[in-house]
């Protein structure tokens, strides 16, 4: 199969339809044993200091791996890879636009789906497929996803990594189910997490120091029960076609979309406290207003840029957080 690098999750069954092995190009970055390398690359190249580190990432990944071919997601993600697109299409790669719609319309969605798998040299129908095989791999995800949160019987760590592995399913979804069924099977019979931690949501794109966020939290009596973007990866809302899948996909549309959603979770999930997460340079930071406004736990807002682990300062911001919540339950006196 010929490598496809996305920028972001797309519909990866039309993809897979049309015999291409998609690569989320976030998730090679941030696996990296040194991803500064890759933000290098992208600022030798010109890009400016002030750009978002995952945007220079993708761009370093993509010279550096010899990926060929982009689908560049240009609305429901990121304006910054209309010109991402453009530079890399400057560097000899054939990068191809792909637009979410305006709206979570599903007559829309289908025509989007259509243009996209006749681009590619496919069909929907075969996409469709691809759909019904994927089915599994999804069920698993949000089975561990069920294991986090209802039976606490894994960790924050695990359920962001199998969750936005679901973007490209690590590059074979074979693979992905087999694993993931087999850890199941483990995770079924591990002892749960105490019943008086912390419960926190994670919002927001995930972060770029994730490999020690989520341990530090659980250092501190607390665990991660929520990842939002990563839960939406798996489809949780996969309903009858691929057109009502990705229109139920909540990431790409308005930020109401979003809030309809986390609402649903942080209650059901019996959240303590969220953590809203916003990347340096990024517009969605901006967002973090209505998010404020609209939630009812307590929020920290932490802001990371190209540090890939936790710093000084974060880490007391995290630490105050937890234990201003801890105080909080114990004078209401629920745990
Ligand atoms: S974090 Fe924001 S600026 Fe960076 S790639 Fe994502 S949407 Fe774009």
């Amino acid at each position: 199969m010929k490598k496809i690098g996305i920028t972001t999750t797309v519909p990866v069954e039309v993809l897979l339809a049309a015999g291409y092995q998609p690569i989320d190009l976030n998730n090679v970055l941030v696996s990296a044993p040194d991803p500064t390398r890759f933000i290098t690359i992208a600022e030798r190249a010109g890009f400016p200091l002030n750009c978002c580190a995952w945007i220079k990432g993708i761009y370093g990944v993509c010279l550096d791996s010899g990926i060929d071919d982009v689908l560049c997601v240009t609305s429901g993600d990121c304006s910054n890879t209309i010109m991402l697109m453009e530079v890399l299409k400057l560097k000899g790669k054939t990068a191809m636009p792909f637009a979410y719609p305006e709206r979570p319309d599903k007559a829309q969605m289908q025509k989007t789906l259509e243009k996209l798998s006749s681009a590619l040299g496919t069909t929907l129908k075969a996409a469709e497929k691809i759909r019904q095989e994927l089915q599994s791999a999804r069920a698993f995800a949000l089975k561990l996803d069920k294991y986090t949160w209802k039976d606490n019987k894994v960790s924050g760590w695990e359920n962001h990594i199998w969750l936005i592995s679901t973007s490209d399913f690590n590059g074979d979804y074979h693979q992905y189910q087999q694993e993931l069924q087999s850890l199941l099977d483990d995770y079924e019979k591990r002892q749960p997490y105490p019943a008086k931690e912390i419960r926190v949501g994670y919002i927001g794109v995930p972060s770029v120091f994730a490999k020690e966020l989520y341990p530090y939290i659980e250092k501190h009596g607390a665990r991660v029960v929520y990842n939002e973007v990563q839960r939406q990866f798996a489809m949780p809302d996969a309903g009858a076609s691929l057109a009502e899948q990705y229109t139920n996909y909540t990431y790409p549309y308005s930020i109401n979309e979003r809030l309809a959603d986390i609402k649903t979770e942080l209650e059901k999930r019996r959240i303590d406290g969220v953590i809203h997460y916003v990347q340096a340079f990024c517009h969605r930071g901006i967002g973090d207003i209505v998010m404020r406004s609209a939630i009812d736990p307590p929020v920290l807002t932490l802001e990371g840029n190209a540090d890939f682990f936790l710093n000084g300062h974060v880490k007391t911001r995290i630490e105050a957080f937890l234990d201003m919540i801890e105080r909080k339950i114990f004078f209401k006196g629920v745990k």
